[in-house]
């Protein structure tokens, strides 16, 4: 077993001046009792004063480090500009709003000890999260496992462990848009799953408003599968299909009996307006995908950083 080890903790942070210091003061007595830790802060463009606090925490303890974004990137880039940094042996990543428990960071550490590669954590349903909020997330694992073959459990959340060499594989990846909940899950190696209570956030507000989780849906789901585009040959199977039901229809009405088939305009309406919208409907996942590739094929990297109290691990 593993004595001597370093401990990194990455915590992305955006607007989130009131919990730092809160933060600080639960997550260092537990990693003080390692060998080595560093916490890296993330600070994703925050608009309030979370950049002033970090300087301040890094001349308190020079183990306090932050990776300061030019802008606001997202919560996804902020984690993995993490990962780039951190130089532990292992890598927890965790909310800096208190909402992921410290106290949980021993039991992962040894799950670790013990072999895991990845220590993921589930979350338990409980009223600290709100009922919309349970609710989307449970039907966004539905429908990604439906549309991907990720089958992400539900309840999986970015607080996780990572082994160093899952890491510096994460870190090879060129994808810019990560999606890192399936991407993980994706990875292999060996993975444990650890239930835990989330907490409700010690200050501020989530700045996961209804439209970012629904984007946050949306390129999971994308990153993962081309189901959406299969989609289209399926839908145009089944019209193909009826239409040609239909016509046999009309063909038999007209040649065997003498009964006035061609009636109303409506029916040819609503075929008309029915394949008309399924064809925007696929032109418009079609130009999502395209939008994708777009995007990718310029390689812009996820985030710019604009000051930092580390350099990055290659
Ligand atoms: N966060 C971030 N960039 C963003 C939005 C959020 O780094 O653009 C961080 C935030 O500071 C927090 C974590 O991501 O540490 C989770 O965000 P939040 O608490 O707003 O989401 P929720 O817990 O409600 O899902
Ligand atoms: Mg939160």
């Amino acid at each position: 077993m593993k004595k001597n080890f370093k401990v990194s903790v990455v915590l992305p942070a955006y607007n989130e001046a009131q919990n730092i210091e809160e933060m600080l003061r639960q997550l260092l007595p537990i990693l003080k009792k390692y060998s080595a830790y560093e916490v890296i802060f993330v600070n994703d463009g925050s608009k309030d004063e979370t950049l002033s606090i970090l300087q301040k925490m890094h001349q308190k303890n020079p183990a306090v480090h932050y990776v300061s974004f030019s802008r606001n990137f997202g919560h996804q880039s902020a984690l993995r500009a993490g990962l780039d940094y951190a130089s532990g042996d292992c890598v927890i990543t965790m909310d800096a709003d208190l909402q992921h428990p410290v106290a949980m960071i021993p039991q992962m550490i040894d799950a670790w000890l013990s072999g895991a590669e990845i220590v993921n954590t589930l979350r338990q349903e409980n009223s600290n999260q709100s009922w919309l909020k349970r609710k989307t997330s449970n039907l966004f694992y539905s429908i990604l496992g439906f549309m991907t073959n990720i089958h992400v459990p539900r309840g999986a959340a970015d607080f996780r462990l990572l082994d160093k060499k899952v890491v510096t594989a994460l870190k090879k990846t060129t994808e810019r848009n990560l999606f890192l909940r399936g991407y993980i899950y994706w990875m292999g190696y060996k993975q444990v799953f650890l239930p835990y209570q989330v907490a409700k956030r010690f200050k501020g507000q989530s700045s996961y408003t209804l439209r970012r989780m629904m984007m946050l849906a949306w390129s999971g789901i994308t990153s993962f599968g081309i189901m959406p585009l299969r989609l289209a040959s399926v839908l145009g199977f089944i019209t193909t299909t009826v239409g040609f039901l239909y016509a046999c229809y009309v063909l038999y009405m007209k040649i065997f009996t003498d009964m006035f088939v061609v009636s109303g305009w409506a029916s040819v309406l609503v075929s008309v307006l029915i394949i008309g919208g399924i064809q925007l409907i696929i032109i418009g996942i079609l130009g999502e995908y395209l939008g994708l590739i777009y995007l990718e094929t310029k390689h812009r990297p996820s985030y710019l950083v604009s000051q930092s109290t580390l350099s990055k691990e290659d």
